[in-house]
């Protein structure tokens, strides 16, 4: 530890907060509390355990950002980093390169579908999308079409916060006071089953999001647009899986009228849903290319990356275009550090994370829905190791709540106390802890969270708004 880092565990934690408050600007900011905002100190960690500012341990419920896969104090990520970082702490990938970014390119792609078998390393998420778009257009750039660019995105979905990741999120108020690239892109409904038309049944809810797609692309011209984004279930929208078969029908589609099928594996891959990947795996998928990031060094160091089909890489080459270049990189693309811990976290999933997430999913999702009998709660749902309490007014109309903005965040502040932190996402709760969860501990979560949305919903009678 740093003297800096050891004198501010020692601190009072008011003296942080105080720190924050005058300092730092946290993310999702409102406007009036831009820059004057402080939020729950967290100091330690360990397995699934969280400390925070008051030395009281919590469960991290969304394992910090559904990125905390191996649990929190892994001594054999933490020595990684540190022998890497002894070893060789940087290298520019303009000029040169370092070792554990080629071993963890073919770690990575071997375990990718298809003929999914190039790496480009980012910084995280939104890096690794803008770099899939970018390529996309590249692409099409030097295939002689520059025409054929727009983006195929989707309501609820969440890809990032760089300006062009950020312009396909569809998520509500995700855009409401920001700009972004509109014409760049265009929005589908999200294949949401909950809000889908009421008596309507899955199938041919199916039928219907086929249906907008097909029609989209030949109102627009396949010859417009260059690529579908879509995460396999979207995360950060809710936990949203969609029917069956829909995603093996958009796949088709994509293919027939030579549109990309990114898949944005930035929170399905390492083992959220027991596998490395859950575009094959889960989901029967060949994408075109593979945007993920988090899970990949289970939040130790911010790598992300795309995974890209040879199929594409062998066209450029193909081209053999005397100037075109793929004008792309950052500064740390391909970092050591983060690749030796990725490759020690492969390790980890490989050695025993990725068969106990798989056993323990059931057991995860049953447990939670066991919340559906609370009044407030409208549907639990989700997959494998990530799951969504949705909040609603009433079960029957599934109206939701007026008090949506805030119900989230209550339920969290209850459960917070309880010793459970939740990640509250407007009327909605997600949880997805770290995968070696235990038994025991889901029990424990789901207890926490029970109590939590109860205490909820005696505060909304209390007030009168429920
Ligand atoms: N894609 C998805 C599916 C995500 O969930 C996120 C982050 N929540 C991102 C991209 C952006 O990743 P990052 O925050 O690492 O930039």
């Amino acid at each position: 530890m740093t003297d800096a880092i050891r004198e501010t565990a020692q601190s009072n934690a008011q003296d942080v907060v105080e720190l924050a408050k005058r300092h730092l600007v946290q993310p999702w900011p409102t406007a009036g509390e831009v820059g004057a905002e402080a939020r729950p100190l967290i100091r330690g960690g360990e397995g699934i355990y969280i400390t925070d500012g008051a030395g009281k341990r919590l469960i991290d419920g969304p394992a910090g950002m559904w990125c905390v896969n191996a649990g929190h104090r892994r001594e054999e990520l933490a020595s990684v980093m540190y022998e890497q970082a002894m070893l060789l702490s940087y290298n520019t990938p303009w000029y040169t390169m370092s070792e554990p970014s080629a071993v963890l390119a073919k770690r990575i792609a071997d375990y990718a579908p298809g003929d999914l078998n190039h790496v480009f390393f980012t910084t995280g998420g939104s890096s690794a999308v803008e770099s899939a778009l970018r390529f996309m257009q590249f692409y099409n750039n030097v295939r002689g079409r520059p025409e054929k660019k727009l983006i195929l995105s989707r309501g609820g979905a969440y890809h990032g916060s760089t300006y062009l990741s950020a312009s396909l999120n569809g998520r509500p108020r995700d855009r409401d006071w920001m700009d972004g690239a509109d014409d760049l892109v265009v929005k589908l409904s999200s294949p949401n089953p909950f809000r889908r038309p009421e008596g309507m049944s899955l199938a041919i809810f199916s039928n219907m999001l086929v249906a907008e797609f097909e029609e989209t692309v030949s109102r627009i011209g396949a010859d417009k647009i260059g690529a579908f984004i879509g995460e396999p279930i979207q995360a950060s929208g809710g936990v949203i899986v969609p029917p069956d078969d829909y995603l093996p029908r958009i796949r088709k589609i994509c293919r027939d009228n030579d549109i990309l099928f990114i898949a944005d594996e930035v929170v399905t891959a390492f083992g959220r849903l027991g596998h490395v990947f859950s575009s094959g795996e889960e989901f029967g998928l060949d994408p075109d290319i593979i945007t993920f990031a988090k899970g990949v060094t289970s939040g130790y160091f911010p790598l992300g990356g795309m995974v890209v089909s040879e199929r594409l890489l062998a066209e450029l080459r193909r081209s053999n275009h005397p100037t075109a270049m793929y004008a792309h990189g950052l500064t740390y693309t391909s970092h050591p550090v983060g690749c030796a811990v990725a490759l020690a976290n492969l390790d980890l999933l490989e050695g025993g994370i990725l068969a106990h997430a798989q056993a323990i999913a059931p057991y995860f999702q049953e447990q939670l829905r066991t919340l559906e009998e609370l009044p407030l709660v409208g549907e639990v749902r989700g997959t494998g190791l990530m799951a969504c309490v949705e909040c609603v007014a009433d079960r029957e109309s599934k109206n939701p709540l007026e008090l949506d903005t805030s119900v989230g965040m209550r339920i969290d502040a209850h459960c917070h106390e309880l010793g459970l932190l939740v990640r509250p996402l407007i009327n909605m709760c997600v949880m997805s802890p770290p995968l070696v969860i235990t038994r025991d501990q889901i029990d424990d979560m789901v207890a926490i969270l029970r109590e939590g949305i109860s205490r909820t919903m005696d505060d909304l009678r209390r007030e009168g708004v429920w």
